[in-house]
């Protein structure tokens, strides 16, 4: 038997999960407001505006969501605001790719460590030499969208768009007007798929590629649908609402570890280190984070710190984790006897 082999034998026996529940619902409410109502008169941060058209956001807007693993929803604010996924796709297409090619396909391919850098870091993909990074920066997840199933870009991007879709439980339509606005600006994002191609490290037409990635951030999506499409991370891939089993539990666990070296960047440290859980931003403003077992949470707030995280996002998250008792890292002594 292999080492491997040792390793996933041991994953199929899954008795040992204990990762409790939320709140009552009264608790969860009572939160999720006392957090709106806390973080909603922040006025630190800016709004995106390398991407023409996330500029346009408001500043005002901010919504919470929480999306209990068993199907309750709790929402406060704008929760049902549309704007485009951006980076917030980046984990479900992660998890589409596991599924489709297998998470040690998967980690061969693309790479599952840090890159300390900014999320469009060209010089990430140089320094690692073999063109590896992670699938939640733009080189690894331009990558990962070479890899979606399919011969032509018309068929990868029924898939994409397939999935995304489960995931949210109801069909997800693309933002054109922010999508034409992020193609007509996103020379860097082709330069990183050419370096990719230079590397082997893309498996499709590097321009289609890029395309088809910059579809996938456009599509449009709420706190609400986010909060939902997290929950199906933290319930074993299972969506809490459609009760669809979208992808493998075996993958969510794969991807949520991702998320938490990832997620946030060059500040993921920072950010488990407040909250304990992998979550991942995006630069229109939107946040998620995954309370394993739990449920998801989702905030949406365009004005971002200097890497590019939404700042009443991450209050939000690290007040809730708190609050709600999420943190994967606290634990009580057992008392002897
Ligand atoms: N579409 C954006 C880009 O490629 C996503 C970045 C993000 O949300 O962090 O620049």
């Amino acid at each position: 038997m292999t080492a491997s082999e040792t390793v996933s034998g041991n994953v199929t026996n899954r008795d040992w999960i204990s990762t409790g529940q939320l709140p009552t619902e009264d608790v969860v409410r009572d939160l999720v407001s006392e957090a709106h109502a806390r973080f909603a008169p922040v006025q630190e941060g800016d709004v995106a505006s390398y991407i023409p058209a996330l500029a346009e956001a408001s500043p005002a807007h901010f919504g919470i969501c929480v999306a209990a693993a068993g199907g309750l929803l709790v929402e406060a604010g704008d929760a049902q605001q549309s704007f485009s996924i951006q980076s917030l796709s980046k984990p479900f297409l992660f998890a589409l790719i596991c599924q489709a090619i297998g998470e040690d396909a998967a980690r061969e391919k693309l790479g599952v460590n840090s890159t300390g850098l900014p999320f469009n870091s060209v010089l990430a993909v140089e320094r690692s030499g073999e063109g590896l990074s992670n699938p939640m920066v733009n080189a690894g997840a331009i990558a990962a969208t070479s890899l979606v199933p399919g011969d032509s870009a018309e068929a990868k991007w029924a898939f994409i768009q397939e999935g995304f879709s489960r995931f949210a439980g109801r069909p997800l339509a693309i933002d054109q007007r922010v999508y034409a606005s992020e193609i007509a600006t996103n020379r860097r994002n082709v330069g990183i798929a050419s370096l990719l191609q230079e590397q082997e490290r893309i498996w499709f037409d590097p321009e289609a590629s890029t395309d088809l990635y910059t579809r996938q951030c456009a599509l449009s999506v709420t706190a609400r649908d986010l909060a939902v499409m997290a929950a199906t991370l933290a319930n074993g891939g299972r969506q809490p609402c459609t009760r669809e089993q979208v992808i493998a539990p075996l993958i969510c666990q794969h991807v949520l570890a991702v998320m938490v070296t990832a997620g946030l960047y060059e500040t993921s440290g920072d950010w488990l280190y407040d909250t304990g859980l992998p979550g991942k931003s995006g630069v229109s403003g939107g946040m998620i984070t995954v309370s394993p077992g739990k449920g998801g949470l989702a905030t949406y707030s365009p004005p971002l710190d200097e890497a590019g995280n939404s700042v009443r996002g991450q209050l939000t998250a690290r007040f809730l984790s708190e609050r709600l008792g999420l943190n994967l890292f606290a634990s009580r002594p057992v008392e002897p006897g």
